[in-house]
């Protein structure tokens, strides 16, 4: 049976059947905060995943619905003031732009990331990583659904200067072909599963030519398989889309789905079942990743049981972050001691099959950082940490020492230990520039 899509946004949100069952406050609350942060949901997240009868605590409710707590005080105030006093959409356009810029909409320098082609900077484009390229196409800049906790979404909210779209394949492509070394091609978005398969064929297809040889996998990032599992199923061109994974196959490729899922419940309806399926029998693997998050999955039964019901399916868990410093994270920030203490709970529970999870790993703009632990060297409380990634390959998998903070939620807020510098600040100050790797 076919399901079609009904997406809920401000303007409708007043139409979602349970939401009567909400008190007149709560809903109140949810407009004022969604003015700011961006909202969008749809039936199945609605009538598949959220529990209406716990939304105190229900994980996808918190996933999807902005609460009052995700503002700051000052700003939900500042919001609720301007709603009350009826001033018009201009001023309060005015208001909520401020108030967006001074959430960190683009943060870890993403900027940086974005190369140049000759003297075109390629807007569509991140690589920071020597072998994989990251892209954005224009038309995935958006998703099924929004996180609450999103930190891409400046691209959804109408905020286009910092947009990093770019419909121009043919730079992307040109790219490609001057950087034999990149291997691994991450579209994302937004969500690219959003595209129509025609969409997305156009940026595949040419991949799959032999002058692209180098190119050995395509991952697509998508939270797809929870906002929207019938894009697998029954969208109308669901058998597209899978004639087009199959031609990747085909072509000697590796298909990796990214998948975000940040808690079980997301796992556990029957489209959600039969998705994975389908992509696992076309020959896609999917691998997993979340960020830890207060509110939703802080707790490490959820983690396990997330990686085991992962696995019962056939996925492959793969990252778990710390949450960044965007949007409303000081709601759903934890202290780094504790994303270290939930993580070794969770994976000291679960078989060496789940055990392919790395975590807990700061997306920094040095590197992906992993919080290895907390120890006492010769007296001195440190965390141990790793670069996962790395601007400069050269620091991957050197163990380095930050002094012990228990408040701490990001690296920038560690100092390194033993009064030293960390080891990669004493390395070439020109370690910030830009594609540095190319030239080691
Ligand atoms: C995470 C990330 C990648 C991919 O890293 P893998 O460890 O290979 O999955 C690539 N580019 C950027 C900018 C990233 O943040
Ligand atoms: S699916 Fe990804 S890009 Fe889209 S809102 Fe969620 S975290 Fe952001």
């Amino acid at each position: 049976m076919s399901k079609t899509i009904k997406s809920y946004t401000l303007s409708n949100v007043r139409t979602i059947p349970q939401l009567a069952s909400l008190s007149p406050e709560l809903i109140r609350e949810m407009e004022i905060t969604g003015r700011a942060l961006p909202f969008k949901t749809n039936n199945y997240v609605t009538d598949e995943l959220i529990d209406w009868s716990n939304i105190d605590s229900d994980p996808v409710f918190t996933l999807n619905f902005p609460r009052r707590e995700m503002l700051e005080k000052r700003h939900y105030a500042a919001i609720e003031k301007l709603v009350d006093q009826q001033v018009g959409d201009e001023a309060l356009s005015r208001k909520v732009q401020q108030i967006r810029l001074s959430l960190n909409p683009n943060p870890a320098g993403q900027e940086q990331n974005v190369p140049l082609l000759g003297e075109i900077r390629l807007r569509g484009i991140q690589h920071k990583y020597p072998e994989t390229v990251l892209f954005f196409p224009s038309q995935g800049q958006t998703c099924h659904a929004y996180c609450t906790f999103c930190f891409r979404w400046p691209q959804f909210s109408g905020m286009s200067e910092l947009k990093f779209a770019m419909k121009e394949t043919g730079l992307f492509l040109n790219y490609l072909r001057l950087h034999k070394d990149v291997t691994d091609i991450l579209f994302t978005g937004g969500d690219p599963m959003i595209m129509s398969a025609g969409a997305l064929e156009t940026y595949i297809k040419p991949l799959l030519q032999s002058e692209f040889s180098h190119i050995r996998s395509i991952r697509i990032g998508t939270k797809s398989l929870t906002y929207w599992p019938y894009r697998y199923l029954t969208d109308k061109d669901s058998d597209d889309l899978f004639r087009l994974f199959d031609s990747i196959i085909a072509a000697g490729k590796h298909l990796s789905i990214q998948a975000h899922f940040n808690h079980p419940v997301e796992l556990s309806t029957l489209a959600v079942g039969q998705a994975i399926a389908r992509l696992r029998s076309a020959g896609a693997q999917i691998r997993t990743q979340s960020p830890l998050l207060r509110h939703i999955n802080d707790k490490p039964e959820l983690w396990s049981e997330m990686w085991r019901k992962q696995v019962d399916a056939g996925c492959i868990p793969y990252y778990m972050f710390v949450v960044r410093d965007t949007g409303a994270r000081h709601y759903f920030e934890l202290p780094l001691e504790k994303c270290w203490n939930i993580f070794r709970r969770a994976y000291r529970q679960v078989s060496g099959l789940c055990r392919t999870v790395r975590g807990p790993s700061m997306s920094h703009y040095a590197g992906k950082i992993q919080v290895l632990g907390v120890q006492d060297v010769r007296g001195e409380k440190v965390f141990v940490l790793r670069f996962i990634q790395a601007r400069n390959p050269r620091w991957v998998d050197i163990p380095f020492f930050a002094a012990y903070d228990p408040k701490a939620t990001w690296f920038d807020q560690l100092k390194p230990a033993f009064g030293e510098k960390f080891f990669f600040e004493e390395q070439n100050p020109k370690w910030l520039t830009e594609k540095q790797f190319l030239f080691e």
